[in-house]
């Protein structure tokens, strides 16, 4: 009855593409080329989206909304970008993203004993140091069935109509972004609690109760995180992705 989907990270290699992003000028006023969120005393990064899922436009608000909700509590500032073809900017400048229906297979590492258990909802791609590489890439469907069988003030999500359906499914992906995002600016650790844990359940997916990024990021005062994070500090942000962080759903 209880089917237990573990995390393992390290052990897939992300199926990274050529991105062929490129970011356009916000508000016609400031272009990314002049941004470095990793010196900018307000950080703020482009989040950059590509739908390859035909995910709703509710659940893609939905999902940028939460995104930004979460972050905002670590004093980081998300702008959603189309992307639109072209040069890529650097990775120290955005966040890059795919939403695709069903990720594809990880392949193992050679020497790696970690397996994936269950059906990732997302993964990260990472360098062999551990910074970010590639991009993140979230599966839709996987994140649609988990919330498909989650409970909502103790009702089922299948019996709701199918615009909250849209709406909370939008939501549980901004919170599986949001996680990956946390592995993108600060690397593979886990917490025991909050948006961070290895696993998120349905429920914890999509309930009123946002669950928290981990304190330290979070700290008054802290008010240049990023500075201290794995996005920031170094490495080859346009490395080769080597291996992925992947989320898979708790039950
Ligand atoms: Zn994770």
């Amino acid at each position: 009855m209880l089917n237990h989907h573990s995390h393992r990270r390290a052990e897939a290699v992300s199926v990274i593409i050529a991105l062929g992003l490129t970011a356009t000028t916000l508000a016609g006023e400031v272009a990314l080329t002049t941004m470095d969120p990793c010196v900018s005393a307000t950080p703020w990064l482009p989040l950059v989206i590509g739908n390859e899922a035909d995910v709703p436009a509710v659940s893609l608000d939905a999902a940028v909304e939460q995104v930004q909700a979460i972050w905002a509590t670590a004093g980081v500032r998300f702008v959603r970008i189309q992307p639109t073809g072209g040069p890529l900017p650097s990775l120290r400048r955005q966040v890059p993203v795919v939403i695709k229906r069903a990720l594809g297979t990880p392949i193992t590492l050679p020497g790696s004993t970690a397996r994936h258990v269950g059906k990732p909802l997302a993964w990260t791609g990472m360098d062999g140091e551990g910074h970010p590489a590639g991009r993140i890439e979230v599966s839709f469907e996987a994140v649609t069935a988990v919330v498909s069988e989650a409970l909502y003030f103790g009702k089922p999500v299948r019996s709701f109509p199918a615009h909250a359906q849209e709406y909370l499914a939008g939501r549980a992906l901004g919170r599986v972004l949001a996680h990956e995002i946390g592995h993108w600016l600060f690397g593979r650790a886990h917490t025991r609690d909050g948006l961070m844990r290895v696993g998120l359940t349905g429920d914890e997916l999509i309930s009123p109760r946002v669950p928290a990024l981990p304190a330290d990021w979070t700290a008054p005062g802290n008010d240049r995180p990023l500075a201290n994070s794995s996005h920031c500090g170094g490495g080859t942000p346009t490395g080769t992705p080597t291996a992925a962080g992947s989320l898979a759903a708790r039950r």
